[in-house]
């Protein structure tokens, strides 16, 4: 089930993967080039993060301490996210147990029925990485893809019902990798 309405590119964010833990990732770009885009340069760049993310209605307040522990969060993430070998798995796990350890979010419900999540950028980083522990220590674990995209590194939840989601994006990688195959097949057709 998938209940999300909101667009998947948001404020330049792209949160593709049907959870906030397995969307960090996603905010350091081009991964496998020499020269991999950051996302997330400054604390402001971090509050507009949560505000995209949903869990703030307004920029909290951020300092240069969270924005770091957010890339460490981040490469934690991806690192479990990618179940690597085990000493690159266990400075991982250290690291976002530690972050997790912290002083929370309060959720708070509101009279409108929704639910509303109070505390600074370091509290709902806190929130963030217990999410992930959930997700990772959880049977949703076993839901954790890899897009196919030889050039794309991000990660998703495979709630699809029959469990063959191969793209982050069905509008990005996947329509991409619709229009290569389309080229090669044309190309072949081509060929005497
Ligand atoms: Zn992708």
């Amino acid at each position: 089930m998938h209940f999300d309405q909101r667009p998947e590119d948001r404020d330049g964010f792209r949160f593709r993967g049907g959870c906030n833990a397995i969307d960090l990732p996603a905010t350091l770009q081009a991964r496998l080039t020499p020269s991999p885009r950051e996302l997330l340069n400054t604390s402001g760049d971090l509050a507009r993060w949560l505000v995209s993310a949903g869990m703030a209605s307004s920029a909290p307040k951020t300092t240069g301490e969270d924005l770091t522990t957010a890339r460490v969060l981040r490469e934690a993430i991806y690192v479990l996210a990618g179940r690597r070998g085990e000493s690159e798995a266990a400075a991982a796990r250290k690291s976002l147990n530690r972050i997790a350890a912290g002083a929370a979010a309060v959720p708070r419900l509101q009279a409108d029925g929704t639910m509303r999540l109070e505390g600074t950028a370091g509290a709902l980083l806190v929130t963030l990485a217990r999410e992930a522990v959930h997700l990772f220590g959880g049977d949703a674990a076993k839901l954790i893809r890899q897009c196919q995209s030889p050039t794309c590194t991000l990660y998703f939840l495979d709630i699809s019902r029959r469990g063959d989601r191969r793209w982050c994006s069905m509008a990005a990688c996947g329509n991409n990798a619709k229009v290569n195959e389309f080229r090669r097949r044309s190309r072949q057709i081509d060929t005497p």
